[in-house]
């Protein structure tokens, strides 16, 4: 058992919702109890379908269990394909549903339905909602896709693309339109906007472009071996990725590498010298493993940030995070657990998170400016407009996206240099939090937590075993608050490692030196 108050996943079953539901033409039976339907409101409410979910849930309930559990399922299978003739259907259990052994693959396949039935097996104890998207496509290829001679021009199918997908509508269309300044069509986008009839005629692309490798991998690695289909390694989100992903569609199709920069505002927009305030601004990256390796190469070489801290949710992306994070120097956070996540942005400082929905929360309590990278998002962040992350334009989306909620130049100046005006000083906060944010307490920086007495830090540190002379505080305030939090901390944990009980304003100094080297 593990207490859990906010979870970075759903059950893997929730996956498999979303690969059936960015298909069309084919429908999900599920074997759940009554209520499992909340996830529809995932897709009717937080990405705004105008339809349902293909989903029939056997929606069974506690007088269900004593009798025939398994026949409830061969019914609503049944009446799921006389109401919708679908092309295909897929089949599973939810979690309570795992544990009563019905075998909705086994049952399907005996009912003899005039379609495809493929069995999905989702261990909801073990793996998550990217997972259950990754196999379910992977057994849906598997199923349907065949060899077959290619297309005469040169194709590629975009495979990982599903419902409930962090800007995956929109990648979408900029990733096409890469290909198509190659000279390259879409044979085949799937999991989103394809059908089984689709899916069968995947082989005649001449390779895939895996778009999202959490949600696309297996079938990837599937397609290479039994198809013959080279795939995609890099995810063209940053402008230096961007170029990668060029030149490697340009070495397996063998067209001329070609990029249309001329709507590319990235790259000056953070030379131009509005942009000298951000370098070295200090961030914490977290979200899943592609969007936050993604995110790494973009702050350190296209928006010269520092990069303090990274990390990831999904366990199947901490191999290549943990070898970027150390290739950065830095140890890389994996974890589902945000308490741990909000420990390390604690103990870290940074300026500004750049993480998923609950990262903003976080943020939030701890005064510190956050933009979302990654899922899990909220309904904001399945906005109206065009806005990638991949391709040009996403380069553009994602420079607007992260400077957005940081203190502006000039303002981040105001508050440095008049900290007695009634409109700049310290408690009032930066414009961007609104009249009633949080404010940063006198001595803490961007966290906005009782200051008084130096905080237990990685448990060197312990309540009360420092304190701060009334000269050394004064100094402190004299550190621009967004970075005081920092300064505090590791002033305190210099002074408990050298065992100096008061912090005057030399240690305050010997410890800054100290860092600075
Ligand atoms: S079956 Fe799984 S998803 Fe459904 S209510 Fe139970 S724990 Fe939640």
């Amino acid at each position: 058992m593990k207490l859990t108050v906010w979870t970075y996943e759903g059950p893997p079953h929730v996956g498999a919702m979303r690969v059936a539901t960015g298909m069309r033409d084919l429908h999900y039976v599920l074997h759940a109890p009554q209520g499992d339907t909340y996830a529809d409101l995932l897709f009717t409410m937080i990405e705004r379908r105008d339809h349902r979910p293909p989903v029939t849930y056997t929606t069974f309930q506690a007088r269900d269990l004593g009798a025939d559990t398994a026949n409830l399922f061969k019914t609503a299978a049944q009446d799921a394909y006389d109401r919708f003739k679908p092309q295909a259907i897929i089949v599973g259990a939810s979690c309570t549903a795992e544990l009563i052994q019905d075998d909705p693959g086994g049952m399907a396949e005996t009912m003899g339905l005039p379609v495809p039935t493929i069995p999905l097996e989702l261990p909801s104890y073990q793996r998550k909602e990217n997972f259950g998207a990754d196999e379910t496509f992977f057994q849906i290829v598997k199923a349907l896709a065949k060899p077959m001679e290619r297309t005469k021009q040169i194709t590629a199918n975009l495979i990982g693309p599903t419902a409930l997908g962090f800007r995956h509508r929109d990648d979408i269309q900029e990733v096409t339109a890469l290909l198509s300044d190659m000279g390259i069509s879409v044979n085949v986008v799937a999991p989103m906007t394809s059908s089984p009839a689709d899916i069968a005629r995947m082989g005649a692309a001449h390779f895939n472009v895996l778009m999202y490798p959490e949600t696309a991998e297996s079938a990837a690695r599937w397609m290479e071996r039994e198809l013959d289909q080279p795939y995609t390694k890099t995810v063209p989100i940053g402008v230096g990725a961007t170029r990668d992903f060029i030149a490697e569609v340009a070495a397996i199709s063998g067209n001329e590498a070609y990029l249309d920069t001329s709507r590319l505002r990235l790259p000056w927009y953070s030379k131009s010298v509005d942009s000298t305030y951000l370098t070295g601004k200090r961030v914490f990256l977290f979200g899943d493993g592609t969007h936050v390796l993604a995110a790494a190469r973009i702050a350190q070489d296209e928006m010269g940030f520092e990069v303090v801290g990274m990390g990831c949710y999904n366990r199947e992306m901490a191999r290549p995070v943990r070898a970027k994070a150390k290739e950065m120097g830095l140890t890389a956070t994996i974890t589902d657990d945000y308490l741990e996540v909000e420990r390390v942005i604690e103990a870290l400082q940074p300026e500004m998170i750049l993480g998923t929905q609950m990262e903003r929360h976080i943020g939030k309590r701890l005064g510190i400016p956050c933009a979302v990278i990654s899922a899990p998002v909220h309904v904001q962040d399945f906005p109206a407009r065009y806005s990638p992350q991949m391709g040009i334009e996403g380069a553009n989306v994602i420079f607007d996206t992260w400077v957005h909620p940081l203190v502006m130049g000039l303002e981040e100046h105001l508050l440095h240099m008049f900290r007695e005006d009634f409109e700049f000083h310290d408690a009032a906060g930066p414009s961007h939090h609104g009249g009633h944010a949080r404010k940063p307490e006198d001595g803490g920086g961007p966290a906005p937590q009782p200051a008084a007495s130096p905080r237990s830090l990685s448990g060197k540190m312990n309540e009360g075993s420092v304190i701060w002379l009334a000269d050394a505080e004064k100094e402190l305030k004299k550190i621009p608050f967004f970075v005081r939090g920092k300064a505090r901390r590791n002033t305190e944990l210099f002074a408990t490692e050298r065992g100096v009980a008061e912090i005057s304003v030399d240690t305050l100094y010997e410890a800054k030196a100290h860092y600075a080297r």
